[in-house]
């Protein structure tokens, strides 16, 4: 028998959350982000799910072509473009479109146009407002325009594009500064624009583009610190599940898991379930970490092992092997676990490793795949 760990992705769920997006800038274009595989929910799957997308992002170029390679046909965006001029020819072949945040690029852009083009590349020029991670600063951004308006390698016009750093947080200043400083420069163009991530589309209307790039909403996740993407009615797509494998009647002042760690306070029952940081489930996560078993939250205690962890079962006397958990997902938000783990949703879904098998529901169907 196999272990019990899987992890269910809803693309009944993720499609819901896609309309979600819509209707909170009707009219625009949504590029569905899927990058780092789906962000851990399957990339293939998850693009297939979503008809509806006006296009998909993703970071590298391997993924692009798993996808086109896949028979996906909707515009892909490369959020990083290319790294080396060699990767022009794929690129042109399976229509990609490419980010260009770095001058090198718009080089072996006018190199490409200058050897003839016969099917010229969609580029969104990438402008930094504030981030400083990628893109052009706003003072460079009319020069690499106008070289990039003179390439017969490229679509005209090139989109502009920026990305928002801190847009998670309504209190911030910066977001208005990033809007800002992007707006001074719509005035010398006609180009379609892109600013807004989750946050912008559910959170910042001046951020709403021509084009929307969505990410963690998709996946169910609020992108807003301190909630739950309930509240933006969104619905989770990944349940992340497994059962007990054991039960330990423990005495009082017995030990549970590597280094001792924790100690029974009275007489109790300990379950372990089948899960571990070997699955991806954060090893740092603390004693009182929720887990949900039988529906009932119960606290993990000791230290989280590569395949297994622990959990309180005082107020769960007649649970037995076999019973079902939730580690996060469907009745135990991510972001509530995450918060507990000290990190983001985004990381505990990128971080569900290879070996957990995906299940694929959608309405009454079902299938597994991986
Ligand atoms: C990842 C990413 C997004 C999506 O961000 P979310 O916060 O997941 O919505 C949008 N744009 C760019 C450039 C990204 O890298």
């Amino acid at each position: 028998m196999n272990r019990a760990v899987h992890a269910v992705i809803d693309l009944a769920a993720l499609r819901h959350n896609l309309k979600r997006a819509r209707t909170a800038n009707a009219g625009a274009k949504q590029y569905a982000v899927i990058k780092a595989d789906g962000y851990g929910h399957g990339l293939v799957p998850v693009a297939r799910a979503m008809t509806e997308a006006d296009g998909f992002a993703v970071a590298s170029l391997e993924e692009a072509v798993l996808l086109r390679e896949a028979g996906i046909t909707p515009p892909i965006l490369l959020l990083e473009g290319f790294f080396q001029a060699d990767e022009l020819p794929l690129i042109q072949h399976h229509q990609l479109a490419i980010v260009v945040h770095h001058v090198a690029q718009v080089d072996a852009l006018e190199a490409l146009s200058a050897s003839g083009v016969e099917t010229p590349l969609p580029v969104w020029l990438k402008v930094d407002t504030g981030m400083h991670r990628l893109g052009f600063s706003v003072e460079e951004t009319p020069l690499i325009w106008d070289r990039l308006s003179a390439c017969a390698a490229v679509v005209q016009s090139p989109r502009l594009m920026t990305h928002l750093a801190c847009a998670d947080d309504f209190q911030h200043p910066a977001t208005l500064e990033q809007l800002a400083r992007f707006n001074k420069l719509l005035p010398e163009t006609d180009a379609e624009c892109s600013v807004a991530n989750s946050a912008g589309i559910l959170g910042w209307m001046g951020s709403h583009g021509d084009i929307d790039r969505p990410g963690i909403m998709l996946y169910g996740v609020s992108p807003f610190i301190g909630e739950t993407g309930a509240k933006r009615h969104l619905l989770p797509v990944m349940t992340l599940r497994s059962e007990l494998i054991a039960l330990n009647a423990c005495r009082e002042g017995d030990a549970v898991g590597y280094g001792a760690t924790w100690y029974c306070p009275e007489d109790m029952p300990v379950g372990v379930v089948a899960i571990g940081y070997g699955d991806g489930y954060p090893r740092h996560a603390p004693a009182g970490t929720p887990v949900l078993v039988n529906g009932v939250e119960v606290p993990l205690i000791g230290r989280v092992s590569m395949d297994m962890i622990c959990v309180d079962l005082r107020k769960l006397p007649n649970a037995k092997v076999g019973d079902a958990v939730i580690l996060w997902g469907e009745g135990l938000p991510a972001e509530t676990v995450a918060v507990a783990a000290s990190t983001i949703a985004y990381d505990l879904f990128c971080g569900v490793a290879g070996r957990v098998p995906r299940q694929y529901v959608d309405g009454e169907d079902q299938h597994g795949e991986g």
